[in-house]
């Protein structure tokens, strides 16, 4: 299988976890909108909202909830809360997955055409993902 949600989930390919229970991981998206850009994936695989189990749905929802709330405590002002299905929907890693963006007031992003940023380093990666993880209730 070729999904890199997948292989994040397998620990094939690296990533930062914010979270992570039997059914759902959070992950730092390494191009985000603003730093502290989580990811939220369910761990079987799915494509879209529009095949996943109404169980698996719920349980990946209420960890978006999770690091939505995280986020506001860390000091973020807003938070979107982002989920496409299909390429007419800019769906390009087709694994469902919510994404949970900080906002800030004055920001200059629109959630709509992306604006990614990087990571100064892999450093700066895992301090925000310790941060978000230590903002967890
Ligand atoms: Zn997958």
């Amino acid at each position: 299988m070729e999904c890199v949600f997948c292989k994040i989930i397998n620990n094939e390919i690296k990533s930062q976890k914010v979270y992570e229970d039997d059914d759902v991981i959070a992950i730092l998206d390494i191009n985000p909108i603003n730093k502290g850009h989580v990811l939220v994936i369910p761990k079987k695989h799915y494509e879209t909202i529009f095949d996943i189990d109404d169980e698996v749905l719920k349980k990946t929802i209420t960890v978006v909830k999770k690091v939505a709330i995280a986020l506001k405590r860390m000091g973020a002002e807003g938070v979107n809360i982002v989920q496409n299905n299909g390429k007419a929907a800019e769906q390009h890693v087709f694994h469902i997955h919510f994404h949970v963006v900080p906002r800030y007031f004055n920001d200059g992003k629109k959630i709509d055409t992306g604006n990614r940023i990087k990571y100064k380093d892999d450093k700066e990666m895992q301090e925000y993902a310790e941060k978000i993880r230590l903002f967890l209730l």
